[in-house]
């Protein structure tokens, strides 16, 4: 809702892409019911909707790129041997303790493949959350991006993506906050242009859970669309002046866009949510 808000109020275009590249964790359908849901809440995308699982002879072209340019290695450690290491634990998780990079590695073997991230402080610009500063191999290590089992990872996935589809501003949740440390780099070592980036707090559960299926969330209700949409609105700190007048979604939206506000989101990383 707010990245919708963002484009339509500055004329821009909003793009759809479905990230369906983990067949194992696919839900049969659950891309129909996503734009189904989209279309009842008012959501109207630009162009072609972007299938990932269609891009994946062009990921391994880049990643192939890479591997000439020696800024992956492979990897054979697998999530076990990585714990069993007492790694320390960053932003997305373990930090990688380097045990295959620079070593010979038999190939015959199942290997994902890591890049090599570099000892230096890195920072970008926030446009809801401010200056944001990590050290990318202290803080984060040398990340996947494509795991053994042959599935390329959400951060290669959405950097070349963005990079085809012309993306210039992203609006997203702060669960990706510390991900974008990861994509920024990715972005330089392509020599792609970066995004604009804003992320939003995340609703939370009383266990400071992200809302999702895992933690138990229901499913948006799409046969009532307009509470819905008139309870994010309010969570994004948005004015309500008005706002009871409003009967259909279509209304919402001619109302909502002229008057959206960034500015006023709350700049913080979550929002507990009770409903
Ligand atoms: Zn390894």
């Amino acid at each position: 809702m707010a990245s919708y808000l963002d484009a339509r109020k500055n004329r821009g275009l909003w793009l759809l892409r479905i990230e369906d590249i983990d067949p194992p964790r696919e839900v049969s359908g659950a891309s129909e019911s996503i734009l189904h849901c989209l279309e009842s809440f008012g959501f109207e995308w630009d162009g072609e909707v972007l299938y990932q699982s269609t891009r994946l002879a062009i990921y391994q072209d880049i990643l192939d790129q890479l591997i000439k340019a020696d800024l992956v290695y492979p990897c054979v450690c697998s999530r076990k041997n990585i714990s069993q290491s007492l790694p320390r634990t960053g932003p997305l998780g373990p930090i990688y303790p380097n045990t295959c990079k620079d070593k010979v590695i038999d190939l015959s073997m199942q290997h994902a493949f890591r890049l090599r991230t570099e000892a230096k402080t890195v920072s970008y610009e926030d446009k809801l959350q401010g200056r944001q500063t990590t050290n990318l191999a202290n803080e984060i290590g040398d990340f996947v991006i494509k795991r053994a089992d042959g599935l390329f990872s959400y951060q290669l996935a959405v950097v070349i993506d963005d990079e085809f589809q012309g993306v210039n501003n992203v609006v997203r949740g702060c669960d990706l906050l510390e991900n974008t440390f990861a994509q920024l780099y990715l972005q330089k070592l392509l020599a792609y242009q970066p995004p604009n980036y804003l992320h939003i707090p995340i609703l939370v559960n009383q266990n400071q859970e992200k809302l999702s299926k895992q933690t138990g969330a229901h499913a948006l209700p799409t046969d009532h669309p307009l509470p819905q949409l008139v309870s994010a609105w309010k969570l994004l700190g948005q004015s309500t002046d008005s706002i009871n007048k409003l009967t259909t979604p279509s209304e919402f939206w001619e109302w909502a866009i002229p008057i959206w506000e960034p500015k006023s989101i709350p700049a913080q990383r979550a929002i507990r949510f009770s409903d």
